[in-house]
């Protein structure tokens, strides 16, 4: 026999597609021909099965070898190939029997070795595979743990060709993924940590009930940052479709930690100002690898120092914050990344960056409007609250002797919102309030008496507000009401909802928890 077909993965941004790889050898003059649209990295796939083959104790089929690689419209990237090519060759030379891989995905990479190393998504692929309908596969070692992730599918793995080569003979020489070691408690930060700031905190409370965008707005020091990165801290783990979204994109961007675990936690990114576009928003050579945009997908992107990052920058993040997808259109193709992240931004309110705040600052009125109006077209519209920072003075630091309330504490109350909140739209399939579109929240049932909703219709008519911001204040009411277990919003919600949403609510509520 001189034809042998195995099969494989190819990966599309995070859609995976099985690939049927075909080995030919026939007559004539010793050389390589590999189709089906291969990138520069599998192209080098010739020469690094071939040094495998080799130094795995296998001879060399001196034929004429032709790899194709179907369907072949679909442009294929990466090492990934590099196993299911090397078994093909194989069975193709007649040096083992097919049978045994029949219907099974073989992945991973060769090193000149022998050994099979891991590759970049894994679980995406295995999870195409096992929509395709194939229930066995063998990955790198390690990449086994991930690959169990996905349900129905046996997973086998190997560390060398070697192993593979026994296998097929017959052997029983395939590895079981290595046991997954006990979940740790949650460990990161804790907004037990963050003293005073208790405006900020009850607006970060909201923002996580109703997967509202916040701006935090400051002098340096005041605590902002700490503030953002304790956002996934009080937001729920996420269910089973969020978790494999999320895993299967730090699986493609190589980012997954080794143990291989389904990540259940929201994820946290919070790219430097000075990131390049393609580190934000994704892209990079070949078909493009997901950005900090993508990798904050059913968490938080948390822009630091905002009003530095480049104007062109913030314009390439307006759209897929909007669509909730990132779409790199290459000359070999377009790829598509889920990027549906809670928005988080922090901004000195002006360039001199005064840690006083207003009353040391030194820059002039023009220079202030002009450094946050920079935000305003492309993110600030998007902002549901702004929080104006006080700077933190020694005297608040050191009276604040009473313990803050700690993040699971919060998460608490932030779950039973979300739960008030999910119930009430479950039947048109939103999540949390932010979801929600205006005019479902200005049509009955769920419209406000005028007599509650006063203070919108004074600012409309004044011009100081927009009607999306209409919107995005009536989605604000909402979830404060949730937070508070009540069935409506009342005025007394709106009026804070409106506080929030101009960036005027420097006092607690008096209703407020402790
Ligand atoms: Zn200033």
């Amino acid at each position: 026999m001189s034809y042998a077909r195995v099969l494989c993965v190819g990966l599309i941004g995070v859609a995976g597609h099985l690939v049927e790889v075909e080995a030919d050898l026939s007559s004539g003059l010793p050389a390589v021909v590999l189709t089906g649209l291969p990138d520069t990295a599998l192209n080098e796939a010739r020469d690094r099965v071939r040094a495998a083959m080799v130094n795995s104790g296998q001879e060399w089929p001196n034929r004429r070898i032709t790899v194709n690689l179907l369907p072949a419209a679909l442009p294929k990237h990466g090492s990934g190939y590099d196993l299911a090519i090397a078994a093909a060759l194989l069975a193709g030379a007649g040096e083992l029997p097919v049978t045994p891989l029949d219907g099974v995905a073989l992945l991973g990479e060769l090193g000149l070795d022998g050994a099979v190393r891991p590759i970049r998504g894994v679980l995406p692929m295995v999870a195409a595979a096992a929509q395709a309908g194939i229930t066995r596969v063998i990955v790198p070692l390690d990449n086994a743990r991930e690959a169990t992730v996905v349900p129905g599918v046996t997973v086998r793995a190997v560390d060398s060709l070697r192993r593979l080569v026994d296998f097929v003979r017959g052997y029983d020489t395939l590895l079981d993924p290595r046991p997954a070691p006990p979940v740790p408690p949650y460990s990161g930060p804790d907004l037990a940590d963050v003293a005073g700031q208790p405006t900020a905190r009850y607006a970060l409370e909201i923002a996580a009930a109703g997967g509202h965008h916040v701006a935090l707005l400051g002098p340096p020091g005041a605590g902002k940052t700490m503030l953002a990165e304790r956002l996934p801290s009080i937001l729920p783990e996420l269910d089973d479709d969020a978790a494999l979204e999320v895993t299967a994109l730090q699986s493609i961007a190589g980012v997954l930690p080794p143990d291989g675990r389904l990540i259940r936690r929201p994820p946290f990114q919070a790219p430097h100002h000075s990131a390049s576009l393609a580190a934000l928003v994704g892209g990079g050579t070949g078909l493009g690898r997901p950005g900090a945009l993508s990798l904050a997908h059913r968490g938080v992107l948390f822009l630091d120092e905002a009003p530095e990052i480049s104007r062109s920058t913030l314009q390439a993040l307006r759209q897929p914050l909007e669509s909730g997808r990132v779409l790199l259109s290459r000359a070999r193709g377009t790829t598509e990344y889920p990027a549906r992240a809670q928005l988080v931004i922090a901004a000195n309110p002006c360039p001199c960056a005064s840690p006083a705040g207003d009353q040391l600052c030194t820059c002039s009125p023009v220079a202030r409007r002009r450094y946050l109006g920079k935000l305003s077209g492309p993110l600030l519209d998007r902002i549901d609250m702004k929080i104006n920072f006080l700077p933190l003075t020694a005297v608040q630091l050191m009276s604040d002797s009473s313990p803050a309330e700690g993040s699971s504490v919060i998460a608490v109350r932030v779950a039973r919102a979300r739960a008030a909140a999910a119930e009430r739209w479950v039947a048109d399939g939103w999540r949390v309030n932010a979801d929600v579109p205006g005019p479902r929240l200005r049509r009955p049932p769920w419209r406000l008496p005028v007599r509650d909703t006063g203070v919108l219709h004074t600012a409309l008519d004044r011009g100081s507000l927009s009607a999306r911001g209409v919107d995005r204040i009536l989605r604000l009411a909402w979830t404060i009401c949730d937070l508070d277990g009540r069935d409506r919003p009342g005025a007394e919600d709106v009026g804070e909802a409106y506080q929030l949403r101009m960036g005027d609510l420097l006092q607690l509520p008096a209703k407020s928890r402790t």
